[in-house]
């Protein structure tokens, strides 16, 4: 089966050797990962996708790893879940959640750490680095231990308990920086060279995209080959929109679904949000947000390398860009918990705050067919979670109600 013919610039079009290991282009860009399409499409047919393995690796013909080099957890093939009563509740007629919380690591950060830690052994890397918010370093730890290969992690020093626990439990090489993922990538980008670590920071390898364009492949089988009338997606990096986006152009030159697209909403927090801005005054990249501060630590992406990449999906799906408070991030991951049983990371909430907005201005109709994206699960976030249910010490608990004392 053919894999990837080269590495491509998103920004200047150059083309790579897939077959050697590349960040990114000298202009700066992005590589994307390309394929022999026409050659794929004669060998691979949307009706043999079935037969595959229930894990992201059902899609391994546009892939980039050979099969032995696969590092796999059980990552992707998460559910896709018609909502019992929270789409009634909102006035969305057709309202389904794609389940992310369901992955290794419990944020769908395991689809693209699969597919680069993968290349690494494809590659014979050992040692890669990443700066990161928090799920991607979980995720980068857990395929790095299995792998056998050294990670090295450098996260700001509030990153959530969840995730620095994970991290040292897997045997990861921990540093926490007094400061902000930019100044984590900094350093990464310092001593990665000089230490020999692969920098596996978002975007700035061509690999973890790959894996996150899964999502996209995923719905579209989940829906019988049908895109939703509009998709939901937490941005940060935006690489999960950004992987969907080529996801859909891609099964387009397989044959496998048509030239229409789901409206593509990029949801933000109000206290980072350098991409709604940028949608909202009609430029092609955004600009550092300053003092970027929210709880979903997976939105706290001050300016994003892909910036122009989520903003052209955007504006050619007919799309939009919205922003939700904090506030109204855990009012939706309540009510997504008790109406579904689903608890999401406030990232994913966020998706459900801004449906409702949506709604409400009518952007959106009752009887469109809505996908929102559980990026990770609710689990991974007591700091922000326990603000709603505060457990005080000793006697306090009796003031808060719930606590009783057994005769
Ligand atoms: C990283 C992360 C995001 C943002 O992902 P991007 O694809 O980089 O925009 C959203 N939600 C969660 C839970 C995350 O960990």
């Amino acid at each position: 089966m053919s894999k990837a013919t080269h590495l491509e610039c998103s920004l200047c079009n150059q083309r790579f050797d897939a077959g050697t290991v590349q960040n990114l282009c000298a202009c700066g860009g992005p590589l994307l990962v390309r394929y022999d399409l026409d050659l794929i499409r004669t060998r691979w047919r949307r009706r043999d996708v079935p037969n595959g393995v229930s894990s992201m690796w059902r899609y391994a013909p546009v892939l980039p790893p050979a099969d032995q080099a696969i590092v796999s957890l059980g990552e992707g093939w998460t559910p896709l879940i018609r909502t019992r009563r929270l789409g009634a509740r909102l006035g969305a007629e057709w309202l389904w959640v794609k389940d992310e919380g369901l992955n290794p690591t419990g944020s769908f950060k395991a689809r693209g750490l699969s597919c680069a830690i993968s290349m690494c052994v494809e590659l014979g890397v050992r040692k890669v680095a990443i700066p990161s918010a928090g799920n991607a370093a979980s995720a980068l730890a857990a395929y790095a231990a299995a792998a056998g290969i050294e990670s090295h992690i450098f996260m700001p020093s509030d990153v959530p308990q969840a995730n620095y626990l994970e991290c040292k439990a897997y045997g990861a090489n921990v540093t926490l920086v007094d400061g902000l993922i930019s100044d984590c990538g900094k350093i990464v980008a310092e001593r990665g060279p000089k230490e020999g670590w692969f920098d596996v920071s978002t975007l700035k390898e061509p690999y973890r995209i790959e894996g996150k364009k899964t999502m996209g492949y995923e719905v579209a089988e989940q829906m019988d080959w049908e895109l939703p009338d509009a998709i939901f997606y937490p941005t940060g990096g935006g690489v999960g929109l950004i992987g969907m986006w080529k996801a859909f152009e891609e099964m387009e030159k397989l044959g496998w679904i048509g030239a229409r697209r789901p409206k593509m909403v990029a949801v933000q927090a109000e206290g980072c949000a350098p991409i709604i801005r940028a949608f909202e005054e009609g430029e092609p990249r955004s600009r550092f947000f300053d003092n970027a501060h929210t709880i979903a630590s997976g939105l706290r992406v001050p300016k994003a390398l892909g910036d122009f990449l989520v903003l052209d999906a955007v504006r050619a799906s007919g799309g939009t860009a919205i922003a939700v408070s904090d506030d109204e991030m855990l009012d939706a991951g309540i009510r997504m918990a008790s109406d579904e049983g689903i608890y999401a990371a406030p990232e994913g909430a966020a998706c459900i705050a801004a449906l409702e907005k949506l709604l409400a201005s009518e952007f959106l109709k009752a009887t469109d067919r809505i996908v929102i994206y559980n990026t990770g699960s609710g689990i991974k976030y007591p700091e922000a979670y326990s603000t709603r249910f505060p457990r005080a010490a000793g006697g306090e608990q009796d003031k808060l109600g719930g606590l009783i004392t057994p005769r």
